[in-house]
């Protein structure tokens, strides 16, 4: 089916075209026909569905229908999403589907300085994408007027959830107009999201994409035991030997991200590390770095990945297996976003084999990890230096001075002993393929071609 059959205006249809998408996903092909006739709907997707066009579009479509012509523009869509990132990200989205719209989106998040906001809002704006921290800042500030918003999304409400905004959530939507259009989304439906929908949407209509729970089907999972003290040499075999060209790895805390990033830097991988204890900026280098192909790793944290859609992850590294199973979900779908192909990979130490079972009982399947062939399981990276106490990790990490171990402490990887053979790839995942379905470039070829 093509886009053309949702009777979507014109500019709009164009602007979907110079995304470059041709034909709808299947959470686009359900909801936005039921958006546009009207109704609230409950979207349960998996991340990477393609959910944020299923519910943009519908409202770019109704906005330019009846434009705010004449008088000054009021926000007449409100967008609450849980993370920075995926604001920005969303507000991408408006830009690039509504390129040839006279709509105009502004993203307004936390971490930033808020006389800038307040300057874009004081302008005029259609569409308001916001986390629930920030926007409660403006609303106290009264430098923004939600009386006239007619669409309400509420995106990623399972995390919205789980990162404690109800009740920042349920003050914004209270003092919303009752008379609006309701779209929830969201990758599980906790009880909690239930009663969230129950509250604040009217007979909606149901959408649910694949089978609850389950990670998408385009991901290869693959689970290696390993001790932790091996960890790191695993992580940096995997990258430089299977040659891993755009690697997103995950860490449980934001200390433990900044020291694999540090670990991975000594060993000569480009990696940069985001979590909430860095500020905007930071956050936001760290991810246009790694989407141009700058950075090859990235090491975030889960709150911080929640946000991230970056076109051609390849491979998704967990370094510690998540406490909760709905984190292996949520990061398990960075890559194998929409229609390509990716590889997510978990090490298990002993202590870990629990939250494993966990993940095997909330996804349905049989999980079982297993030695990684070609991998020495003998440790050749060294030990980080102790930090002397007056200077915390952290804040030489920050400044980006002083914290780096000297250059000849670095290891030879090139002549790291390695069991088996360079042939023996039995149980490697292989390497990610573009959704074109052609080789992706090694990490040096990559590297060339971004600079
Ligand atoms: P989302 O689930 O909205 O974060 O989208 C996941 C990825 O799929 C993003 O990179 C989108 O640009 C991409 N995408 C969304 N819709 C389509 C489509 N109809 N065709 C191709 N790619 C799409």
């Amino acid at each position: 089916m093509p886009f053309t059959t949702f009777g979507l205006t014109d500019p709009l249809v164009r602007g979907i075209l110079a995304t470059g998408y041709t034909a709808p996903t299947d959470i686009q092909s359900q909801a936005i026909p039921a958006a546009l006739a009207g109704s609230d709907i409950i979207g349960c997707a998996q991340t990477g569905t393609g959910k944020t066009a299923a519910f943009v579009l519908p409202i770019l479509d109704r906005l330019s229908h009846e434009p705010n012509a004449g008088r000054k523009r009021v926000v007449r869509s409100l967008i609450l999403t849980p993370t920075r990132e995926l604001a920005v990200q969303i507000e991408k989205s408006i830009l690039g589907y509504g390129r040839f719209t006279e709509l105009k989106a502004l993203a307004v998040y936390g971490g930033v300085s808020i006389p800038g906001q307040i300057k874009g809002l004081t302008g005029g704006v259609d569409i308001v994408v916001a986390t629930p921290g920030r926007l409660i800042d403006h609303l106290q500030r009264k430098t923004i007027d939600l009386s006239k918003v007619e669409v309400l999304v509420l995106d990623e409400a399972d995390r919205m959830l789980d990162m404690g905004f109800v009740k920042d959530v349920r003050r914004i939507v209270s003092g919303l107009p009752k008379k609006r259009q309701t779209l929830l989304f969201s990758a599980t439906m906790s009880p909690e999201v239930n009663r969230l929908a129950a509250d604040m949407l009217k007979t909606p209509k149901v959408i649910q994409i694949g089978r609850p729970r389950n990670p998408i089907e385009t991901i290869t999972q693959h689970f290696y035991t390993v001790e932790k003290s091996l960890k790191m040499d695993l992580l940096v075999h995997m990258i430089e030997d299977w040659r891993m060209f755009s690697v997103l790895v995950f860490s449980r805390t934001k200390h433990g991200a900044d020291k694999i990033s540090r670990r991975l830097k000594t060993a000569g991988v480009i990696a940069v590390s985001i979590h909430s204890g860095r500020t905007q900026n930071q956050r936001q280098r760290a991810l246009d770095g790694f989407r141009s192909g700058k950075f090859q790793v990235l090491v975030a944290t889960d709150i911080a990945a929640r946000g991230i859609n970056v076109e051609g992850i390849s491979h998704v590294i967990n370094y510690d297996v998540p406490t909760h199973a709905e984190d292996y979900v949520h990061r398990i779908g960075r890559t194998g976003r929409a229609t390509a192909t990716g590889d997510a990979i978990t090490f298990v130490s002993k202590d870990e084999e629990k939250y494993l079972r966990e993940i095997g009982k909330y996804i349905e399947r049989r999980l079982s990890a297993q030695p990684c062939k070609g991998f020495s399981y003998v440790k050749s990276t060294p030990d980080e230096p102790k930090p002397a106490k007056s200077t915390g990790p952290a804040q030489g990490e920050r400044s980006g001075k002083g914290m780096r171990p000297a250059k000849s402490s670095r290891p030879h990887h090139g002549k790291r002993p390695v069991e088996g053979t360079r042939g023996d790839q039995s149980n490697r995942p292989p390497r990610s393929k573009t959704a074109s379905g052609a080789k992706k470039p090694y990490r040096g070829q990559r590297r060339r071609s971004a600079s």
